[in-house]
């Protein structure tokens, strides 16, 4: 296969519709040497990350800010007065702008700062749909979700007596719109859904299915965690009411994320943890709480983290996530032409919109087998159930193996995949695993 067929020069007029890049070429060697952890080696073999959709590594540009902001601003923010509290706060505040901008939101009062995509959906379940979840009323979530897409809603459904629906998938793993049209009623007053499934690659029809489910009066949350590493994204242009991530799948720190949240719906919800913060008064009779965001982030956050992932936004603005989509886009084709070619090996989910994951089960292999086989090799993939077991078992598997990309990914990197798993399969079947 012809590595260098995709060492392309992406230009801006290759990316219909989308703003002009702020670099019009992109050097996927050159994006790698930003990330020290890929430079090295895993069992005497250069380490090839195909983990991403787990948690993608981060560029020097974020191990620095963090550095600095433990060297010269640590403070808890907001409180006290002093300089280290000003700057502290400042680059708090800043981060949070970064963010309102990175998805396109209004105000940076509609940005909530959480650990991460679990506590945004978790937030939103316990915030306003105990608020606004009564029993006979129906939740609207689709088979491709992650355990954390599905989970609060389900507790949410056992506390309130309301209904759990779900919209199915075809074959390829593509979104029945057909049987989504159908589920939609007078009950359905929420309507939540991934972006880009994490098992599949799926990337879900989100805005018209958000307009569909507006038109019957129901809320959206749209889960971005897998998408946002992978394509541009706009809450406005989306029309959600909630959108969630995670900042570690965005090259950014573990234990932040934000729930976007319209500004409407946010200043209506009342907060579901209480403490410092978050309040204007307190007296034993009553408090008297922030408005939003503040009113959402009780106790000390994650403040550090908070300005990494801020460091993040601005490396990839820096690239462009325009730019970023075409690359990956044709590194997707590339890696699915490559697996195509292993024997026995069954692509799941084959839609024809996806992002950034391979996901496949190596006939007459365990998954397990094959994950331990590649990291041997020096390539970290994933095999298991990926938190979205429903959406394995209706494609009758209960795991596969997942490679998954980013923008430091190159031909290389799924050229040795590709070579390995030949040669894995043919020891494995040899031996009868
Ligand atoms: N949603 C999707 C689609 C995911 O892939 C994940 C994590 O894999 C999550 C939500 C949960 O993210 P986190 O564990 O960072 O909260």
């Amino acid at each position: 296969m012809e590595v260098g067929a995709l060492s392309v020069q992406l230009r801006a007029e290759q990316v219909p519709d989308l703003p002009l890049p702020a670099s019009p070429a992109f050097d996927p060697r050159a994006a790698r040497r930003d990330f020290p952890i890929l430079n090295q080696t895993v069992h005497g073999k250069p380490l090839i990350w195909l983990d991403n959709a787990a948690t993608t590594q981060k560029p020097q540009a974020v191990i620095d800010r963090l550095a600095r902001f433990y060297a010269e601003e640590n403070s808890n923010i907001h409180r006290a007065a002093h300089a280290l509290a000003a700057r502290a706060t400042d680059a708090y505040e800043e981060a949070r702008e970064k963010a309102r901008r990175f998805v396109g939101a209004a105000d940076t009062g509609e940005i909530v700062f959480v650990r991460g995509a679990t506590e945004a959906i978790n937030l939103v379940a316990k915030a306003w749909g105990r608020q606004h979840i009564r029993e006979g009323d129906e939740i609207v979530v689709t088979w491709l979700e992650h355990h954390a897409n599905i989970v609060p809603w389900q507790q949410l459904c056992a506390e309130t007596g309301a209904r759990l629906r779900v919209v199915p998938v075809d074959e390829d793993g593509q979104i029945r719109l057909d049987e989504y049209a159908r589920l939609l009623n007078p009950r359905t007053r929420l309507v939540s859904l991934t972006l880009v499934s994490n098992a599949l690659g799926t990337v879900t029809p989100a805005a018209e299915m958000v307009a569909m489910a507006r038109s019957a009066g129901a809320v959206t949350l749209v889960d971005g965690a897998q998408a946002v590493s992978h394509m541009p994204v706009n809450v406005q242009a989306l029309g959600c009411d909630f959108f969630v991530l995670s900042g570690h799948k965005m090259f950014g720190p573990t234990g932040i994320g934000l729930l976007y949240g319209r500004r409407e719906v946010l200043e209506g919800m009342q907060p579901w943890q209480g403490g410092g913060n978050m309040i204007t008064d307190v007296t034993f009779e009553k408090t008297v709480y922030q408005p939003a965001p503040m009113r959402f982030e009780a106790g000390t956050g994650n403040i550090a983290d908070a300005v990494g992932l801020g460091a993040a936004i601005d490396y990839l603005e820096r690239i462009g996530m325009p730019v970023i989509a075409a690359y990956e886009h044709s590194l997707l084709e590339y890696a699915t032409a490559g697996l195509s070619t292993v024997p026995g090996l069954r692509l799941i989910g084959t839609a024809r919109e996806k992002a950034g994951v391979l996901s496949f089960v190596l006939d007459g292999c365990r998954t397990e087998e094959v994950g331990r086989a590649l990291d041997r090799e020096g390539i970290a993939v994933r095999s298991g159930h990926h938190c979205a077991q429903p959406i394995l078992r209706r494609f009758g598997v209960e795991s596969t193996v997942r490679p998954s990309l980013a923008f430091y990914n190159t031909c290389e990197d799924l050229d040795a995949l590709t070579a390995a798993l030949h040669r894995i399969r043919h020891t494995l079947v040899r031996r009868g695993h």
